[in-house]
């Protein structure tokens, strides 16, 4: 019997509006290759542009992604070959849902295997799941299987590895203890209060940090030239270029640089400014310009995409990066604190003092398509621990961020 979790207050059904279609190139199977060239060539009755529009993988060394020859690149303009001027697919729309490839139909769902079961959840580069639009996941049991039994065909590599996760980076965790805390910290986002999904998840930090042993010291940075406040704008400034970089597809890295991080840290310069394109801002105006609390609307769709993250495994171990379950809250609290810092640099240089639901959603769209992409190796998830395991530092960084 399949043991699927399927998180509470999610909704997805896909709003046709072909946003996903954008600017990604689309992993192929062989099947999917041969399926659609052939679809393709039989409409058009002989060649048709199918073949030109894929290209052929090399390999690569991501096991995960060896099942995959081929890519359906973008046009010129982002827009998927596929593409109807009415944002619509094509081949959706000719032949069926089966006859899409096997990524785009499985998008936007994702599903966890681990020890005590698979976890469902969504994407939100999806405009549905942003807008939390459609039917609760809830009530799609039947179709979620139907997506796992599809996922598994894809990625038959089976249950990820748990067996090493950690409370925190040196202090090992079995799964079973973590289940106990995984109902703790869901119970503690789905808190009324305090109000501000980052004040819960802070709230999630002090309780992790009650679980461990008496007297662990969480500060872990080696002594550097920066002071704290200054290795506090320097990660600021570093996570926000890693991940809120605009054009995510056309950026051709996709791992932290640590050591350069590390050696800014060692020297630091003589002023830390953040940047969004053109706009600029010092830590002095950021921390003048206080967001307070969100619109309902903008503040229910970031406590949805940490909910997600946390009900899906998304955050720690095998799920992220091999992160300790502090450290992968950690680096959650710190996604959230980018977000808004992200908004508060639009705000000052717009000289405006919100943004619409939309602004936000697009924020958080822009993070999401990243962490898709992003690799860490082993050196970014030590420096990530060792940087964002200090609650203090969580103090300070919901200060620059309030
Ligand atoms: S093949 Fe269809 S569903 Fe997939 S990206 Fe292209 S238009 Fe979208």
């Amino acid at each position: 019997m399949l043991n699927l979790h399927v998180p509470e207050g999610i909704n997805y059904e896909c709003s046709g509006c072909g946003h996903c279609c954008l600017g990604w190139p689309v992993p192929l199977t062989t099947e999917d290759y041969v399926r659609i060239c052939e679809y393709e060539e039989s409409a058009a009755g002989g060649a048709s542009g199918a073949r030109a529009a894929m290209r052929a993988l090399d390999g690569g060394s991501d096991p995960a992604l060896t099942k995959f020859t081929h890519s359906l690149e973008k046009r010129a303009d982002g827009r998927c070959e596929f593409l109807t001027e009415d944002d619509r697919c094509r081949l959706h729309v000719e032949a069926g849902p089966q006859m899409k490839p096997t990524i785009c139909q499985l998008f936007p769902y994702n599903f966890t295997e681990t020890p005590s079961g698979i976890y469902a959840s969504v994407s939100f580069v999806s405009s549905a799941a942003l807008f939390n639009a459609g039917r609760p996941l809830s009530e799609q049991n039947g179709l979620l299987e139907q997506k796992w039994e599809q996922f598994r065909r894809v990625f038959p590599e089976g249950s990820r590895n748990w067996s090493e996760i950690q409370l925190f980076s040196g202090q090992p965790l079995k799964w079973d203890e973590y289940l106990q805390m995984d109902s703790r910290l869901l119970e503690l986002l789905r808190a009324e209060q305090p109000e501000g999904i980052e004040r819960r998840l802070a709230a999630c930090s002090r309780y992790l940090v009650r679980q461990a042993p008496r007297g662990v010291d969480f500060e872990r940075m080696p002594p550097v030239e920066a002071r704290p406040k200054v290795v506090d704008q320097l990660l600021v400034k570093w996570l926000m270029e890693f991940y809120l970089t605009e054009d995510v597809y056309a950026c051709s890295s996709f791992d932290l640089y640590s050591q350069a991080l590390f050696a800014d840290c060692a020297k630091p310069p003589p002023a830390v400014m953040v940047a969004d394109g053109d706009a600029k801002c010092s830590f002095n105006q950021l921390l003048s310009f206080e967001l307070g609390l969100l619109e309902p609307d903008s503040e229910d769709l970031l406590s949805r995409f940490v909910y997600n993250k946390v009900f899906g495994k998304l955050y720690f171990g095998a799920g992220l990066a091999g992160l300790s379950v502090l450290g992968g809250i950690h680096h959650l609290l710190w996604l959230i604190a980018l977000i808004r810092l992200k908004a508060k640099i639009l705000c000052i240089s717009q000289e405006r003092t919100r943004l619409d639901f939309q602004e936000w959603a697009e924020i958080v769209r822009t993070l999401e398509r990243r962490l898709t992409r992003v690799t860490y190796s082993a050196e970014s998830t030590f420096a990530l621990e060792i940087l964002i395991t200090s609650p203090e530092r969580v103090g300070r960084i919901l200060t620059i961020a309030r």
